[in-house]
């Protein structure tokens, strides 16, 4: 846990986040015992593996660190994360490399839909870095993403998790246009924490675009996810639920943090599983038609299952 250079990619040695390096440790608490995850060791676990080595892919579960590995792939579950590897911005608890990222891949589009098509996904999580580099910040990659996978794999759902598209007039309409099936963009922690956790980022903005995605296509359903464990109280947790209500999202996770090095954000608390289920149920009367809230809980971690649920509390709104 305590290492800072690349351990992931085929560049060793090099360091993934070169403006944390000077950085003095940031101790956490040990793990508890109810965070557990399955080693990643199986044959699903392998084939998964080498789909996406073969088209020379790159997934957010390895780039992050995720302690579901073992379980999603064995499933072969796999969020892909697009433009590359590398993110120009620096959050303090994400383990994705930072730095200035290179040319987008124009194949990658077809790459993508090819491995989905290979792995038999019902439906497929497509993130990426941050590409403020980028006038439109990556939409139209992430467009081409989406119409790509509707061609190879036309049963599929896709869910797109985005950037913030921050200062990108214009991006959030293309991606929007492209007609994901769920816009998912993660707000990670309360406001009060954005400085310290996502200071390249702002609350009312990430907000604002899941808001402007139901006012452009209301058939899309939206989501949102935070972190907690980073310091936030249990008050700024409900309020974050009214925000999002407030913007008509309709899915909400929540997880636990936990640090990818000593040199990422503490953990300042193992919030324990009965808190998670608390979280639910109220996040549940606040009118959200979806909530996953457990210690592993991520984004993407059943995401297939839960898009069927999602479209079934719908329908039984509508009913
Ligand atoms: S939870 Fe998401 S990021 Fe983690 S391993 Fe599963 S699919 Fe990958």
């Amino acid at each position: 846990m305590v290492v800072v250079v690349d351990t992931v990619s085929a560049t060793p040695l090099r360091p993934r986040h070169p403006e944390k390096v000077n950085r003095p440790d940031a101790l956490s608490p040990p793990k508890p015992d109810w965070i557990r995850v399955r080693a990643p060791n199986t044959r699903g676990y392998a084939d998964t593996r080498k789909i996406v080595k073969e088209n020379g892919l790159v997934t957010v579960c390895e780039e992050a660190g995720c302690p579901n590995i073992g379980e999603c792939w064995d499933k072969k579950h796999a969020t892909f994360m697009i433009m590359g590897d590398t993110c120009t911005r620096a959050c303090a608890f994400c383990n994705v490399k930072t730095g200035m990222p290179g040319a987008l891949d124009a194949l990658e589009p077809e790459h993508v839909a090819e491995a989905t098509f290979k792995l038999g996904l019902a439906h497929i999580v497509i993130t990426s870095v941050d590409r403020d580099d980028l006038a439109d910040g990556g939409a139209e990659h992430f467009a081409q993403t989406i119409r790509a996978l509707r061609a190879r794999c036309p049963t599929t759902t896709i869910e797109i998790l985005t950037p913030d598209f921050l200062r990108k007039d214009g991006a959030l309409e293309v991606v929007v246009a492209a007609k994901p099936d769920v816009f998912n963009h993660n707000l990670e922690t309360v406001p009060s924490r954005y400085p310290s956790v996502r200071p390249g980022a702002r609350y009312f903005h990430s907000i604002r675009l899941l808001q402007r995605v139901k006012e452009i296509d209301p058939a899309i359903f939206t989501k949102s996810g935070i972190m907690v464990g980073l310091g936030e109280e249990r008050h700024e947790v409900l309020q974050v639920m009214d925000d999002l209500r407030s913007a008509d999202v309709d899915f909400l996770t929540i997880g636990q943090y936990l640090q990818p090095t000593r040199k990422h954000h503490a953990v300042m608390r193992y919030v324990p599983p009965d808190e998670f289920s608390g979280y639910e149920k109220v996040a549940y009367t606040k009118g959200f038609l979806m909530v996953s809230a457990s210690p592993l809980t991520r984004s993407s971690h059943h995401a297939g299952d839960d898009f069927a649920r999602l479209q079934a509390a719908r329908a039984a709104l509508s009913r």
